[in-house]
């Protein structure tokens, strides 16, 4: 079979499980596959995760070429970047996606330099389809679409002439395919080739931060604006999460101000989120926002400007002051509950 129209993912994990953003790879990859008539591979590395890598399978993937080596065990730039080249060189897939993560993003670039090849780097959507320059027509080409000049345009970028096509994808942007258990995954063990001078660090402890908020799992989020971003208004907005069960979201002013933490960005540089309810305060609704939002079920939208560009977006629109609406509505629910 032609391997150029296989579709190969990085395998991240962090502390031995495979990473969600694997997964949302894995699905995205699964589609592009079936369009090709190609098959879903993955490359990963680390130490002990045989068990853990068979969860790939109930994601579509086929194979995975799995490089087992203590030194693996933690991430570290070179040998992860040599590894995967020496993967791609021999098994030739014809694409390669990487999370756009602090991972996939250093290894990513590496690999393209090694092979020549071009990467487009915070895909927000791929497809396949044809490219023609001139006389010439690409067909099964990578479309890779991204926000560009500050997301006021959307760009969709190919490299049909260097193979493989290779793009990162953010963290929650490529929707996971629901898993099936009965689908397994062929483990093909590969041998760690990586010289010893190829460690240029040695990893003596690893100190890992956990997130205070989990917004892409969240079903309900109530998110600030700078309309809603002063210190009331805030607490207010975190009542009123608290009360539905949900998570407190924000824009990237409100993070930019040091009001609250890059976890609790929405949008196109911070969190993408699917979440049943989104209940954006006080958030003008530019399209960097909306490219983190605009999939959530249900949007209710406060905002004191009428023609604040989020109402065109949202379900239901309440025009009047964030204070005294939140004021009502977390008022409102707890006298419900
Ligand atoms: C490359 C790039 C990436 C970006 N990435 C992101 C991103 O990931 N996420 C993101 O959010 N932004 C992002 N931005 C910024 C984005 O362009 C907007 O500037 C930002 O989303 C605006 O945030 P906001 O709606 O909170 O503030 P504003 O645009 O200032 O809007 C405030 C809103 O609050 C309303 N308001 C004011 N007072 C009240 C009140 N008392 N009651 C009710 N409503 C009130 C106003 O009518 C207004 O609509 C990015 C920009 C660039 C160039």
């Amino acid at each position: 079979m032609d391997s150029k129209k296989n579709v190969m993912v990085f395998i991240e994990s962090r502390s031995s499980k495979v990473a969600e953003i694997s997964l949302e790879l894995l699905s995205a990859a699964d589609r592009l596959a079936k369009e090709l008539g190609g098959s879903v591979e993955a490359v990963a590395l680390g130490h002990n995760l045989e068990e853990e890598l068979k969860v790939l399978g109930h994601y579509g993937c086929q194979r995975v070429y799995y490089t087992d080596d203590k030194r693996l065990a933690h991430f570290t730039s070179i040998p992860y970047a040599k590894t995967v080249v020496r993967m791609i060189k021999q098994y030739q897939p014809g694409i390669v996606l990487f999370g756009a993560t602090t991972m996939g993003r250093d290894v990513a670039p590496r690999v393209a330099s090694a092979l020549k090849c071009g990467l487009t780097a915070d895909c927000t959507d791929l497809q396949i389809g044809e490219h023609k320059i001139k006389d010439v027509t690409y067909e099964n080409t990578l479309m890779q679409i991204r926000p560009a000049f500050g997301g006021n345009i959307i760009a969709t970028i190919v490299s049909p002439e260097s193979v493989p096509s290779m793009a990162t994808v953010r963290e929650g942007v490529m929707k996971m395919m629901l898993p099936d258990a009965n689908k397994t995954v062929e483990i093909i063990p590969e041998t760690c080739m990586i010289e010893e001078d190829d460690f240029l660090t040695e990893i003596l402890e690893v100190v890992r931060e956990e997130k205070q908020v989990n917004l892409k799992a969240a079903q309900i989020i109530v998110s600030a604006g700078m309309g809603a971003s002063d210190a009331e208004a805030i607490a207010l907005a975190k009542d009123l999460a608290k009360v539905l069960g949900g998570e407190l979201g924000c824009s990237r002013p409100v993070v930019d101000s040091g009001i609250l933490d890059k976890d609790h960005q929405v949008g196109q540089t911070g969190i993408t989120v699917r979440p049943n309810l989104y209940i954006a305060c006080g958030i003008s609704g530019q399209i960097q926002h909306r490219a983190g939002m605009s999939e959530a079920k249900r949007i209710i939208a406060i905002n004191k400007d009428p023609l604040a560009p989020i109402f065109a977006l949202a379900h239901y629109g309440i025009v009047g002051d964030v204070k005294d609406v939140l004021g009502k509505m977390i008022k409102a629910y707890k006298t419900k509950a």
